[in-house]
C-alpha cells in the first residue's frame, strides 16, 4: 500500500474520543479535482482518506487522533441523529459513482489494507463498517459509493474482523438505569446487534446481574445479550 501524505485537509474538529466506525464514500469526481476539493477550506468539506484507482492511499487528515474531517453531514443512525464525522474514519474511493464504473483491484487491495490497519488499531467492529448511503439523511440524499460489491466485500474480507454483541431476545427493554424499575426508554429486537459503551452490576435477571450502558441514559441487561 503506497501512503502519501502530500495533500492535507483543512477542515478539521478536534476529536475528543476514538474513531467506532468507518464511512466508505465515492468521490464521484476525479482524483485531481476530488483532491483539490477536499483541501480547499472553501469547499467545507474534507476526508481521512482517498484511495485513487490506481491503489494510492492519500491521508488527507494531519492527525486521526487529534482531528475528525468533514466527510459524512447530517447523518442518522437506527433512526437516531448521528454523528458520523466525529464517529468516524471517512474513506474516499476514486469513482464516478454511476454505479456503473469499477472499483478497480489495486484499489480494493489499498482499501483493505488501510481498513485492517484502522479496524485493529481502534478495535472498529464489521457491523460498524458504513458506506455513506447507509447514513446520509433524509435518506436518498447520498448513493455513494454507488457499485461497490459492498455485501460480497462485507462477508469476503470483513469475515476476519469481530461482530458486536447481538440480542437473543424478542425484545429486549431499554431502560434508564440498570434495573426493572427504571422507566422504559426504548427497545431492541431479537437479532439487533448493539454497542456496549460500558458494564455495571446491577439487578439480577435470571441469574445475570450484568447490564450495559449503550447510551447516555439507556441500559440493557445483558442476560439477553449474547457475545
Ligand atoms: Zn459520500
Amino acid at each position: 500500500m503506497k501512503l502519501l501524505r502530500n495533500f492535507t485537509s483543512v477542515s478539521l474538529s478536534p476529536r475528543k474520543r476514538p474513531p467506532t466506525c468507518l464511512v466508505i464514500h465515492a468521490t464521484v469526481g476525479g482524483l485531481t479535482s476530488s483532491l483539490s476539493w477536499l483541501t480547499n477550506p472553501a469547499s467545507q468539506v474534507s476526508c481521512d482518506f482517498l484511495i485513487s484507482k490506481a491503489g494510492v492511499v492519500y491521508q488527507l487528515n494531519p492527525n486521526l487522533d487529534q482531528f475528525y474531517t468533514w466527510h459524512a453531514g447530517e447523518c442518522r443512525l437506527s433512526g437516531q441523529p448521528f454523528n458520523a464525522n466525529a464517529e468516524s474514519i471517512g474513506i474516499e474511493l476514486e469513482n464516478a459513482n454511476t454505479g456503473k464504473d469499477p472499483y478497480p483491484d489495486l484499489q480494493i487491495e489499498s482499501l483493505n489494507a488501510l481498513v485492517a490497519d484502522k479496524a485493529h488499531k481502534y478495535a472498529i467492529s464489521v457491523d460498524r463498517f458504513y458506506r455513506h448511503l447507509d447514513l446520509a439523511f433524509p435518506k436518498g440524499r447520498k448513493k455513494d459509493p454507488a457499485g461497490f460489491p459492498w455485501k460480497q466485500w462485507i462477508d469476503g474480507f470483513g469475515s476476519q474482523f469481530p461482530r458486536l454483541p447481538r440480542v437473543i431476545v424478542h425484545t429486549l427493554h431499554i431502560r434508564s438505569g440498570p434495573a426493572t424499575i427504571y422507566p422504559i426508554v426504548g427497545r431492541k429486537l431479537y437479532g439487533d446487534r448493539i454497542v456496549v459503551l460500558e458494564k455495571t452490576l446491577g439487578e439480577d435477571i435470571s441469574g445475570n446481574n450484568e447490564w450495559g450502558r449503550i447510551g447516555p441514559d439507556e441500559w440493557v441487561s445483558l442476560r439477553w445479550v449474547e457475545f
